[in-house]
């Protein structure tokens, strides 16, 4: 695999540490001890308190409490009430079992206390690799960075993603390539992280379809979670570009879902960014083994049975021009200038679930 032309580069390695593998979770006590935790809150959304509850008991006596009202995008007042309970318990650490919701809580406690924090994630949204936290209040997701919120440890194991159904695989596995995808042509992009991100797409694009085919793919399960936490580091390495900028757009201003906003939006993002990113395209195309990176990604969506319209997750026809006018505003960078005709030609195509096209060829 080439790595392409060699351009000037920053690169700033990330401090993490990550445990992987079957079994993994086995370590948990041991990682929780070599940060000196002792008295540790567990953090879980109410849907996996039963299944935290195993969890915590690995911890044995180091655990004080477990707050399982995780909520996604992180809204303040939950913080408030996690954090009141991790005052009352004089906690010296935390371990959250989750997808991004649950580990942007512990993010939002580690952001006021600089407890050290284990992730165990349980979806592929890559948030445990990231140093972004986004929190939620009055209705406006306002997003950070700071290197307080990046879990000290992370824990994969593939256990943890048996249970993830269906539906939630395959949007959450299209959310992980919405990173690495971007990645490619982000800004800051930088030649070890695409290096990451083509790997990244190409574990998840042969991981995904042999998981449907056969649920108990142990073999698969393992790509599937390595590919996403390559895509996790490349979100936390390089800035993003018109895609994430969509999909923030329209979970925050249309309370869309996070992962299915992301399945339906790439395939568009990426046609209108192809004629800016010739490079990033044939690498993105390379990795899925398809012809066209646009189209590729269309048909990988559509394979795995995650949601190709706006119109099948929530959202209104009467909405569309709201939101093209906020894509428009504040723009992220991005290889191809923001034109008012193809963003909403690009959701157009969106909402009503067409192939991608591309603005060029308005
Ligand atoms: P999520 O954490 O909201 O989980 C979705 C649902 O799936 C929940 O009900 C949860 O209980 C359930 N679930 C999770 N794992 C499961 C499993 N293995 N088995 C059965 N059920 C399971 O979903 P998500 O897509 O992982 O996270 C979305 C949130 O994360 C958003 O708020 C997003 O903004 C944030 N996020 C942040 C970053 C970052 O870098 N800051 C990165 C990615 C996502």
């Amino acid at each position: 695999m080439g790595c392409g032309v060699i351009d000037n580069f920053v690169f700033g390695g990330l401090p993490m540490r990550v445990v992987f593998g079957e079994g993994a979770l086995g370590q948990l006590g041991h990682e929780a001890d070599l940060l000196g935790m002792r008295r540790v809150l567990v953090l879980c959304t109410p849907e996996q308190r039963v299944r935290v509850e195993g969890v915590a008991a690995l911890l044995g006596p180091r655990v004080v409490g477990i707050f399982d009202q995780a909520t996604m995008h992180t809204p303040v007042d939950v913080t408030e009430r996690a954090l009141s309970m991790a005052i009352a318990e004089r906690i010296d650490g935390i371990v959250s079992v989750g997808g991004g919701s649950t580990i942007g809580l512990g993010k939002a406690i580690a952001l006021r206390t600089d407890l050290p924090q284990v992730a165990v994630p349980t979806t592929y949204a890559g948030s445990e690799m990231t140093p972004i936290i986004g929190e939620t209040s009055n209705g406006e997701k306002i997003t950070e960075r700071s290197p307080r919120v990046l879990p000290e440890t992370t824990i994969y194991d593939v256990a943890m993603t048996l249970t993830l159904p269906p539906a939630v695989r395959a949007t959450s596995g299209m959310n992980a390539i919405a990173h690495a995808v971007e990645a490619l042509y982000a800004e800051e992009r930088n030649p070890v992280i695409s290096l990451m991100a083509e790997a990244a797409i190409a574990a998840l694009a042969s991981a995904l379809p042999a998981i449907m085919a056969a649920p108990r793919d142990h073999a698969a399960r393992r790509e599937a979670l390595y590919g996403a936490w390559l895509c996790g580091i490349a979100l936390g390495a390089v800035g993003m570009a018109l895609h994430h900028k969509l999909c923030h757009m329209l979970g925050g201003s249309f309370d869309l879902p996070h992962a299915a906003t992301h399945a339906v939006i790439l395939p568009h993002a990426v046609a209108y960014n192809a004629p800016g990113a010739p490079e990033a395209m044939g690498r993105i195309a390379r990795a899925l083994g398809a012809a066209d990176a646009a189209t590729g990604l269309h048909d990988l969506a559509r394979r795995l049975g995650a949601p190709t319209s706006l119109r099948a997750i929530g959202m209104r026809e009467a909405d569309l021009e709201r939101a093209a006018a906020l894509a428009l505003a504040r723009p992220y960078p991005n290889p191809v200038p923001l034109d008012a005709v193809g963003i909403h030609r690009l959701l157009h195509n969106a909402f009503f679930g067409h192939a991608p096209d591309g603005w060029t060829t308005a």
